[in-house]
């Protein structure tokens, strides 16, 4: 059975030192400072290890084997957006990540598929790199949860969204830079209860904004099952219904009516959660992801859905049927 991972993080092993050349610091850089291995650096602090197989496609399609996977979506790490850096500085590190990833997927187009990132903080440079996006190749963009804490159903963010369904690209969204961060440090609190939640204000923004409404061929898909949104989807709709003067002011339609028309991945590390956003979402609807390369994601990708007694064809759905829809691909491309 084709199997597709939609939800991995992958870098370049080189990158510009961005703070020289821009003359301001706040970027990451990789310091190789053993054998295979690299500190993620942000100036002088230190962010995360990693491992080349968050850089090198090879190593990365062979761990992949071994758990029967053939096909990687891969998009950049949401701590190397810089939506926070000046608009031009941006563009030119989005357009070094996407050419970057835009070889890897011309070189392996069999397992390797691509999704871009874009200076959200300007719209008119994003639209502008979502052109080139396209033209090399790319079927996507990744963005974050929220930009600069602005939240996703700002007006200036909709000719992204619109110029996105255009020219059918899919749009993935990611939390990051979670909410109340600096409050919540210890026991990886931001990871543990800020993504989730910077997930579920994603959502609600793109509803309760009109976006998905005003956009019905927008294709997005909403990563680690939606976070907090699916969980909490009778608390969103009461909410709608009992306080509209507060809730129903931008679109008068009820959030539930919503399930089933954007994408989530499978995240959830739970048989009894997976099988709750299956009823929501049917399972055309429900994509195979894993956050691979990072400890928190799913690394044995999938298994635990194979260990869930669900008819096959519910498991192809999720292992590839769901992407595929969900970027416009079709099977056969990636058949050897
Ligand atoms: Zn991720």
């Amino acid at each position: 059975m084709l199997k597709i991972d939609m939800h991995t993080h992958l870098m370049p092993d080189r990158m510009p030192r961005w703070a020289d050349k821009f003359g301001y610091g706040g970027f990451i850089h990789l310091d190789h400072h053993r054998k295979g291995w690299a500190r993620m650096m942000q100036d002088s602090k230190f962010f995360r290890e990693i491992n080349e197989n968050c850089w090198d496609p090879e190593v990365r399609i062979n761990e992949y084997l071994e758990f029967d996977t053939q096909v990687q979506v891969i998009c950049t790490i949401p701590v190397l957006f810089a939506y926070w850096a000046k608009p031009k500085d941006c563009l030119e590190i989005s357009e070094f990540l996407n050419d970057h990833i835009a070889e890897i997927v011309q070189k392996y187009p069999k397992q390797y598929v691509g999704l871009g990132t874009v200076p959200m903080q300007d719209a008119e440079l994003a639209v502008q790199e979502l052109h080139r996006i396209k033209e090399i190749g790319l079927v996507g963009i990744q963005i974050g949860s929220n930009v600069n804490n602005k939240n996703l159903n700002e007006a200036e963010f909709f000719s992204i969204f619109e110029t996105c369904s255009k020219l059918g690209l899919a749009v993935m969204v990611h939390p990051w830079n979670m909410m109340g961060k600096k409050h919540m440090e210890r026991y990886w609190l931001p990871w543990l209860v800020g993504m989730p939640a910077e997930t579920s204000r994603a959502m609600c923004s793109m509803i309760f904004g009109g976006v998905l409404e005003r956009l019905p061929g927008l294709r997005v898909n909403f990563v680690h099952s939606g976070g907090a949104f699916l969980p909490t989807i009778g608390r969103v709709e009461h909410g709608f219904n009992c306080r509209p003067d507060l809730v129903a002011i931008d679109n008068p339609v009820n959030p539930r009516e919503y399930l089933g028309k954007f994408w989530v991945d499978c995240i959830t590390h739970d048989p009894l959660m997976l099988e709750y956003v299956l009823k929501l979402q049917g399972s055309k609807r429900v994509t195979l992801g894993t956050d691979y390369p990072f400890p928190l994601g799913d690394l044995e990708i999938g298994k635990f859905i194979t260990e869930m007694e669900l008819d096959e064809s519910i498991i192809e759905d999720i292992f590839c049927n769901a992407t595929l829809e969900w970027l416009n691909l079709t099977k056969e491309q990636f058949l050897q």
